[in-house]
């Protein structure tokens, strides 16, 4: 069996490292909001090129806890793609405003930043792009819509850690971003984590109070906040991982020019498109197949693991019916998500592995 990500793989070529600092830890005494979450903030801060990060308990509450130290409520509306993970619209209706939906471009996947202008209102109060499967969305385009019309600009960065905007690392380009460290992201811990980076004082400032209870000094609160902190334990793994982040993800980059060799002339499926002015992670490396169904059925035969991201867009999901949308609203999402098929991808994966999964899909000829 070749599984689409091999987490274990990675984590126990690191494991002496963990272990030796997880020890470190114990022997500390500090557990919560200390040393190596400091240094883990000081360092992502560093890296993407903001003065402030603030490590949080997940990517989600990342999200949650920027918006709402925005000011962003009950009676706003937040701009963002529909074809993306649910916890990015979650975190909008978690604040009480309402996500409003623009639909993504076919070839990469990432919000149409020309159309967000259309849905402009004088509710509207801030855009989310998506860097969908690890490839920025369309940065300069969005950060002037929003500048032309007052709106912050919030980029969720959870799939695309390390990945670059016209040389520009994601992270640093909006007026704040959200990172998660869920297993799966190409920087994880063995746990749950996530971070917020952003230049702007006043709103880091917020969001380390929303984290511990809406309290800046100990048992004196503010307002009502949040638990939300990031253990020592995954501060601890994750600097470990920093490390070899740009390793994997060049890792990554290698095995998906593999497969753009072997698999864009074949018909009835398309490799995925990457802009020449961005550096993708390939958080995921997607497939456009046109009888994903039964290429679904004949990979699993053949003992090789693939996804479906995401299967249902998130205007057509039931918890949001309240928002009035149909199926035919956003047809390019939709589409999407009847016809793309992640396969194998990790820094991992091996090539005769890859050789593996290239045969397999030659050999789907017939069914496509
Ligand atoms: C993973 C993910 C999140 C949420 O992060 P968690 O750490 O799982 O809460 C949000 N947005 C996107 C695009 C993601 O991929």
């Amino acid at each position: 069996m070749i599984p689409l990500i091999n987490l274990k793989k990675q984590f126990i070529s690191i494991q002496e490292e963990i272990l030796a600092d997880i020890s470190q830890v114990i022997e500390s005494g500090s557990y919560i909001l200390g040393p190596k979450g400091e240094e883990l903030e000081k360092q992502i801060a560093a890296r993407v090129g903001t003065t402030e990060a603030i490590a949080v308990a997940n990517g989600t509450d990342a999200l949650v806890l920027t918006l709402e130290a925005l000011g962003i409520g009950e009676g706003d509306e937040v701009i963002t793609s529909p074809f993306t993970f649910f916890a990015t619209a979650e975190a909008i209706t978690r604040t009480g405003a309402t996500p409003v939906f623009v639909d993504v471009d076919s070839a990469t996947f990432n919000i149409k930043a020309d159309t967000i202008a259309d849905k402009i209102t004088p509710a509207t109060k801030a855009i989310i792009p998506v860097h969908l499967f690890g490839q920025p969305a369309d940065m300069d385009a969005i950060m002037t819509t929003a500048s032309k019309h007052g709106l912050k600009v919030i980029e969720d960065a959870c799939q695309a850690f390390g990945a670059q905007y016209k040389e520009r690392e994601v992270g640093g380009i909006g007026d704040a971003a959200c990172f998660s460290f869920f297993p799966t992201k190409n920087l994880g811990t063995i746990g749950d984590g996530g971070i917020i980076t952003t230049s702007d004082e006043a709103l880091a400032s917020e969001i380390r109070k929303l984290r511990v209870h809406g309290s800046n000094s100990k048992y004196y609160h503010e307002k009502s906040g949040y638990n939300s902190r990031l253990d020592e334990i995954h501060a601890a793994i994750l600097l470990i991982c920093l490390k070899y982040i740009d390793q994997w993800n060049s890792q990554r980059r290698l095995a998906a020019s593999r497969y753009d060799n072997q698999l864009a002339q074949l018909k009835g499926i398309e490799t995925p498109f990457k802009k020449a002015d961005r550096m993708h992670t390939y958080h995921l490396y997607s497939l456009k197949v046109h009888n994903r169904d039964k290429a679904v059925s004949y990979l699993a035969n053949a003992q090789i693991g693939s996804g479906v991201y995401y299967p249902c867009c998130l205007h057509l999901q039931e918890a949001y019916q309240d928002l009035g949308y149909q199926q035919g609203d956003f047809p390019i999402a939709e589409q999407l998500s009847e016809s793309l098929l992640a396969i194998p991808m990790h820094p991992f994966l091996t090539e005769e592995e890859q050789n593996e999964v290239i045969a397999a899909i030659k050999g789907m000829d017939d069914i496509l």
